[in-house]
C-alpha cells in the first residue's frame, strides 16, 4: 500500500484568487479527490505589507463557490512563525546552517563585485566557516544553510522531469532574518513537512525555489515532497497573463454569469487533458486526472471557449438546478440584486417553467438573467428599442386579430394558441414569422425570446391578453 496522498494549496493573501491560482488548486484539490487523499490549505501570510484579511476571505469565498474544499482549518504561516525559527536554530545545531553577521554594506560590496565580474549576485560564504565565537557583540545574526557547493542538485518533478541545478548557482541563502523571521523559502519547507505534505503541485515560476527547497529537506533529513510544477496560463496571444486577458479574480467570474462547474471544466483542460475529452463533469474530472497528463507548454486562456463550454454546461444541466443556480448568482451579477427581488414563488414557477426555451439561447448566466425580463416584468411593458421597432401600425392591427382569436380559446397551451395563430395565417395570407414577431414584441418587450408559443403558455391567459391588449392600446 502506498502512504495516503496529501496536497496542498498555499495562496499568498495579497489579492484576490486570480485564474491562474485557482487552477492550481483546482489540479491539487483532483488529485487529492482521484487518489482518495486530501487537500490543505494554507495561507502564506507571512509578508506582513502586502498580506490583508480581504485577500486571505477572497481566496476562501473563491474556493468556495468553486466547490474546492480543503480538510480541516486553513493554516496561517505566520502563525508558524516560532517553529519556523526552531527548525533554523536546529540546523545551526546539526552544523547544517551558521549564524552570518555579514553588514549591508559588505553585501552591498559582495552584489557590485559580481556585477563587475559580470557573475549573478551570490553571498560569498564569509561566515560558513567563521568560529561563532567570532561574532561582533550585541549584534543579531541571521541564519544561512549551508548549501552544497560542488555537484548539482536535482529536482525529480513529475511535469517538468529531472531539472538539474549546479551547486555552485545556490549560495547559502538566509533561512533566518536578522529580526527572528524566517524567509519564504524556509517557511513552505517546514510547513510542507509538518503538514504532511506528499505532493507539491504549484506554479512553474516555483521551480527554481524548488531546488533551494530541496537543500532545506536533506539539510534536515527529511523527505523531499514529489513535486510537479505546472506550465503558466498565457493570454490566447501567447504574451504572459494580464487583466486583459482574464487575470482576473474569481469573483468577476461569478459577475460574468459562467458556472463554477464549467469554470473548473475549462482550467482542467488548461494544462491537462484527457485524450479529446473537452466537456467533463466534476464527477469525469477526478476519475481522469492524473499528474502524468499535465502538459508541459504554458496553456492559452481563451475567453470565448469559456464561454463556448459555458453554454453546453448550462444546456447540460436540469431545468431545476440550472433555475436553482440562476436564483443563486442573481445578487452576484450586475443589477442583479433589483432582478433577484422580482422572483417571487409566482415567477419562480415561471422561470422553471420557461427554462428549457431559455436555456438554448443563453452562453451565461448573464445572458439567461436578461432574457428573464418578460417573467417578472410589470404591465405595460416597455419594449426595447427593437421591440418597438417591430410593433408598428401593421403590426398592431395583426395583434388585434389574433387578440380576437385567442380570446375565443377554450384551453391555454402552446399547442392551442399555435393552432389558431396558423389558422388566422392561413386565412390571411401573413407569414407565420409576420404573426409571431409582433406578438413575442408585445408579451416580452424583447426581439428575441424563447419560442412565442411557450411564451404565451409559461404567462398564461390573462397575462398574455393584458400585454397584448396593452401594446393595441
Ligand atoms: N504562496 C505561493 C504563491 O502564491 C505558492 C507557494 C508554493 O506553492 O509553494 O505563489
Amino acid at each position: 500500500m502506498s502512504e495516503k496522498v496529501v496536497t496542498r494549496f498555499a495562496p499568498s493573501p495579497t489579492g484576490f484568487l486570480h485564474i491562474g491560482g485557482a487552477r492550481t488548486a483546482l489540479f491539487n484539490w483532483l488529485y487529492a479527490r482521484h487518489t482518495g487523499g486530501t487537500m490543505l490549505l494554507r495561507i502564506e501570510d507571512t509578508d506582513r505589507e502586502r498580506s490583508t484579511e480581504a485577500a486571505t476571505a477572497a481566496i476562501l469565498d473563491g474556493l468556495t463557490w468553486l466547490g474546492l474544499t480543503w480538510e480541516g482549518e486553513a493554516v496561517s504561516q505566520y502563525q508558524r512563525a516560532a517553529r519556523h525559527r526552531e527548525v533554523a536554530e536546529e540546523l545551526v545545531r546539526l552544523g547544517k546552517a551558521y549564524y552570518c553577521y555579514a553588514t549591508p554594506a559588505e553585501l552591498e560590496e559582495m552584489r557590485e563585485k559580481a556585477r563587475a565580474e559580470g557573475r549573478p549576485p551570490r553571498y560569498d560564504g564569509r561566515w560558513r566557516d567563521r568560529d561563532p565565537a567570532e561574532a561582533p557583540a550585541g549584534v543579531a545574526g541571521a541564519i544561512r544553510i549551508k548549501a552544497p557547493r560542488e555537484g548539482e542538485t536535482v529536482v525529480h518533478d513529475l511535469v517538468q522531469g529531472e531539472v538539474r541545478f549546479p551547486n555552485k548557482d545556490l549560495d547559502d541563502f538566509i533561512i533566518l532574518r536578522s529580526d527572528g523571521n524566517p524567509t519564504y523559502m524556509h517557511a513552505v519547507v517546514v510547513d510542507d513537512h509538518d503538514m504532511g505534505v506528499t505532493h507539491i503541485i504549484r506554479g512553474d515560476d516555483h521551480l527554481t525555489n524548488a531546488a533551494r527547497q530541496t537543500v532545506i529537506y536533506n539539510a534536515m533529513g527529511w523527505q523531499v515532497p514529489k513535486m510537479a510544477h505546472i506550465p503558466l496560463i498565457h493570454g490566447a496571444d501567447g504574451a504572459k497573463l494580464s487583466k486583459r486577458h482574464g487575470a482576473l479574480g474569481v469573483e468577476a467570474y461569478r459577475a460574468m454569469g459562467y458556472l463554477p462547474e464549467a469554470l473548473l471544466n475549462y482550467l482542467a483542460r488548461l494544462g491537462w487533458s484527457h485524450g479529446d475529452d473537452e466537456v467533463m463533469s466534476i464527477e469525469e474530472m477526478i476519475e481522469w486526472f492524473d499528474i502524468s497528463d499535465v502538459n508541459k507548454g504554458a496553456a492559452r486562456f481563451d475567453f470565448a471557449k469559456l464561454e463556448a463550454l459555458n453554454g453546453v454546461h448550462m444546456r447540460g444541466m436540469d431545468d431545476a438546478a440550472l433555475t436553482d443556480a440562476l436564483l443563486a448568482t442573481l445578487p452576484y451579477l450586475p443589477n442583479g440584486e433589483e432582478l433577484a427581488a422580482r422572483f417571487d414563488d409566482a415567477a419562480r414557477a415561471r422561470l422553471l417553467k420557461a427554462m428549457p426555451g431559455l436555456k438554448d439561447r443563453a452562453k451565461t448566466l448573464v445572458e439567461l438573467a436578461e432574457n428573464t425580463y418578460y417573467l417578472t416584468a410589470n404591465r405595460p411593458l416597455q419594449p426595447d428599442e427593437k421591440a418597438a421597432g417591430i410593433l408598428d401600425d401593421a403590426a398592431r392591427a395583426t395583434l388585434s386579430e389574433v387578440l380576437k382569436r385567442f380570446q375565443g380559446l377554450e384551453e391555454w397551451t402552446a399547442a392551442t394558441t399555435e393552432a389558431a395563430v396558423r389558422e388566422f395565417a392561413e386565412s390571411s395570407g401573413l407569414k407565420l414569422g409576420k404573426i409571431a414577431q409582433p406578438l413575442r414584441a408585445a408579451l416580452t418587450g424583447r426581439s428575441t425570446s424563447p419560442g412565442v408559443f411557450d411564451v404565451l403558455e409559461v404567462l398564461g391567459r390573462e397575462e398574455s391578453l393584458g400585454r397584448i391588449q396593452d401594446q393595441i392600446d
